[in-house]
């Protein structure tokens, strides 16, 4: 059913991309209910309703879902339970999220897709460390199966001989060992889903990291991630079909030599989509509150012939004079108060003529 302009949109989590949901929600009329625990986020300082509170507690989710004509999230570290009082009026579901949160269950779901993933084991104890270090090979990666986000939660395995002490730097939580890939690049495809099926992606972006948190996103991608793109947007499509899907859904490759993996999946809008604000005709911003709201996909062709996305971590965002200075540069602020190390701050994004 179409939730009309004018209507309320809850989103779950306070963030930067809940502050980029909102300002996309109000430029179509509509008004933004935010909950989150801390009241100064980015999102609350643009929307027009905030609650604060705990994203457990039933009580309050339940008032929010009673003042909200559609609900969504904007980041997967949720406790699932609790959402289950917000019933249909929840997009996503709960399901694409329960899924992308528990590393294990995403990686075998994804393969279950029919996508690649690396040789992968859900581990619990250190003799399947040992025991998937001896049958995958080293380097291994060890990856919380909950809660990690910017490289947060991992640690590699070198050799066998790591295997103990990377196991007590995860605190010996269930996670999972995944093969190191030898990737020439690592790119995205993002896809926002209707109730009905339909769906729409974007140019993908080839991503680059440091240190686990994203720098930067470029469009077009390289030749050589270009021609990885057919399998990987089959994959993306069927992902999100699999799931369910209602909104936007990106999916995380390695452009390897074998062809793509799926890294990971994220049930939302995405860091490397924030190019799409003005490298885009339709953001995925807008578009995720169109799918949420059934209103018809907005087109998502190139503005012009590529961007670059720079993401400002901790005191890059000192730079602010000098950036908004450049013609050249849309520079966006997240409005966070303290520049913390490894903390994304705001973003800046160049459009190719
Ligand atoms: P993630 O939080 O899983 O997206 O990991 C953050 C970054 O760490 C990725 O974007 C890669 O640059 C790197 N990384 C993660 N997993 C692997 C892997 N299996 N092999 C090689 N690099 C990895």
């Amino acid at each position: 059913m179409t939730v009309a302009p004018g209507s309320t949109i809850g989103i779950i989590g306070g963030g930067q991309l809940g502050r980029m949901l909102a300002i996309a929600a109000a430029e179509l009329g509509y008004q933004c209910h935010v909950l989150d625990p801390n009241p100064h986020g980015p999102a609350a300082q643009v929307s027009a309703h905030f609650t604060r509170a705990a994203y457990d507690d039933v009580g309050a989710l339940r008032e929010f879902g009673a003042s909200v004509d559609v609900a969504t999230y904007e980041f997967e570290n949720l406790p699932v339970g609790p959402l289950g009082v917000l019933g249909d009026k929840l997009k996503p579901s709960t399901r694409s999220l329960a899924i992308a949160q528990d590393r294990a269950r995403e990686k075998a779901f994804i393969e279950e897709c029919g996508a690649r993933v690396t040789p992968w084991r859900a581990i619990s104890t250190l003799d399947e460390v040992n025991a998937a270090a001896a049958e995958v090979g080293c380097p291994l990666v060890l990856k919380t199966r909950r809660w990690g986000y910017d490289g947060k939660g991992q640690v590699w395995v070198r050799s066998e001989a790591d295997a103990a002490q990377s196991w007590s730097a995860i605190s010996e939580e269930p996670a999972v060992a995944e093969a190191g890939v030898d990737f020439f690049a690592e790119f995205s495809v993002i896809v926002a889903r209707w109730a009905d099926g339909r769906h729409a992606l974007w140019g993908s972006p080839e991503n680059q990291h440091r240190e686990g948190i994203l720098r930067r996103s470029t469009v077009p991608c390289s030749e050589a991630v270009a021609a990885q793109l057919d399998e990987a947007r089959r994959a993306a499509v069927e992902i999100a079909g699999a799931l369910g899907h209602v909104g936007v859904l990106t999916v995380e490759f390695f452009a390897s030599r074998d062809g793509p993996l799926v890294n990971e999946i994220a049930p939302r809008v995405h860091n490397s989509g924030h190019w799409t604000i003005e490298g885009a005709v339709t953001s995925q911003f807008e578009q995720h509150i169109r799918a949420i709201c059934s209103l018809p996909p907005g087109p998502t062709a190139l503005t012009g012939s590529g961007a670059v996305m720079d993401n400002l971590i901790g005191d890059e965002v000192d730079r602010w004079p000098e950036l908004v200075g450049d013609p050249g540069l849309h520079v966006h602020i997240y409005g966070k108060g303290e520049a913390r190390a490894g903390r994304k701050m705001g973003h800046v994004t160049r459009v190719i003529a």
